[in-house]
């Protein structure tokens, strides 16, 4: 096993900079989910970590192993990509064996438990003489993985590999994903722009945005304790409420708290300081309670898990997203009320968190 160690990494295509000064490990033996938008940098750093591209500036070490230079072949990295290629004409356990058989130190008896052992944790035991074009996408995507598993390389990088499988195989996917990656302790790097996949898989998020990592952190963490807007934003479905809040003697003011909140907000940069609450946290209901504002029901829908996602314009023209369990007898039009769960604010100054209630 061996920490990815990125070394004040800077990737420029011409004028453009992919990725910016990026200083990063992610720790050895445990699934690191690169998410951000389309564009961000994750496949430009995870290219660079393969070595199919190199840095224009800094150094990417393997455990202490500078691997400036190397080339590929000589990274000991597995990889499981969009499309993967596999030898149609081959079966399952031909497939996943080939890289095995390239490594002459390897016994018969050693090649087969290892593929034993990968069949065995992706559940395809009964699929192993199979040809590939017999199998689905989703099965398809397993024997890319387990013949990316089962060389043992030190580290494998995942490609948004489930983008091309449909939804119900993709939680199946997912799922085998995870086995494998829980029983052979190889360090992992995935690329994903699906949150669900990364809060899913992931030991540790790096959320990217603009070529940087703007927060590495455990998924409860990362949605619990968004560190900036843009983290609260992206993540959540529907992502965190923001709207302004004003700091005086008493308190923070918000729109959505009937008296100041008690918390201090160091206020920086352009002075403004913005409130920012999950949909979760905040209780609607169709009659007046204590500390809750007034709102106007926008609209009102049901998810598919059977949650309930109301919009509620409340003071000042902000629109407030609401989720919640429990149905409520209120149309579009009606006055609602709105109470925000303290343990749910936090507070945002030119972007980044300043305080929490
Ligand atoms: P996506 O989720 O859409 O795949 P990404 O986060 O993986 O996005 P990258 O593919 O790493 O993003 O691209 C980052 C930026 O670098 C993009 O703006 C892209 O256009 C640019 N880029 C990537 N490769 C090259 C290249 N070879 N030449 C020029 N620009 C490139």
């Amino acid at each position: 096993m061996v920490k990815i160690v990125i070394d004040k990494v800077t990737k420029r295509f011409g004028p453009f900079t992919a990725i910016d000064a990026m200083d990063a490990v992610f720790d050895d033996g445990a699934v690191t989910c690169l998410l951000g938008p389309s564009g961000c940098g994750k496949t430009t750093l995870m290219r660079m970590i393969v070595g199919l591209e190199q840095p224009t500036v800094g150094r990417i070490f393997f455990g202490d192993r500078d691997m400036s230079g190397l080339p590929p072949r000589k990274r000991n990295v597995g990889m499981v990509f969009q499309y993967p290629v596999m030898y149609q004409t081959l079966s399952v356990e031909e497939n996943i064996a080939l890289p095995l058989t390239q490594d002459r130190s390897l016994s018969a008896q050693e090649r087969d438990k290892r593929i034993d052992e990968v069949l065995d944790i992706l559940d395809m035991r009964d699929k192993r003489k199979l040809f590939i074009g017999d199998l689905d996408a989703g099965s398809r995507q397993k024997v890319a993985v387990g013949r990316a598993v089962a060389r043992r390389s030190d580290i494998v990088l995942f490609d948004e590999p489930t983008t091309n499988v449909e939804v119900q195989a993709k939680l199946l996917l997912i799922r085998a994903f995870k086995l494998v990656t829980q029983r052979l302790k190889q360090t992992i790097v995935y690329v994903t722009h699906d949150q669900t996949e990364a809060m899913t898989l992931a030991d540790c998020v790096a959320l990217m945005r603009d070529g940087r990592i703007i927060q590495y952190d455990r998924p409860a963490d990362l949605y619990a304790t968004p560190a900036t807007e843009f983290a609260g934003w992206f993540l959540g479905n529907p992502g965190m409420n923001f709207m302004p809040a004003r700091k005086t003697a008493a308190g923070i003011e918000t729109p959505l708290t009937a008296a100041p909140v008690a918390a201090d907000a160091e206020v920086s940069g352009n002075g403004t300081l913005t409130a920012g609450i999950r949909p979760e946290h905040v209780r609607l209901g169709a009659t007046a309670a204590p500390g809750a504002v007034p709102g106007v029901l926008k609209d009102l829908s049901v998810t598919i898990a059977g949650r309930f996602i109301a919009n509620v314009r409340i003071e000042g023209d902000t629109i407030v997203k609401v989720k919640t369990d429990e149905a409520i007898a209120a149309r579009p039009g009606d006055t609602v009320y709105l109470a925000a769960d303290p343990a749910g604010l936090s507070f945002y100054s030119d972007g980044n968190r300043v305080a929490a209630a």
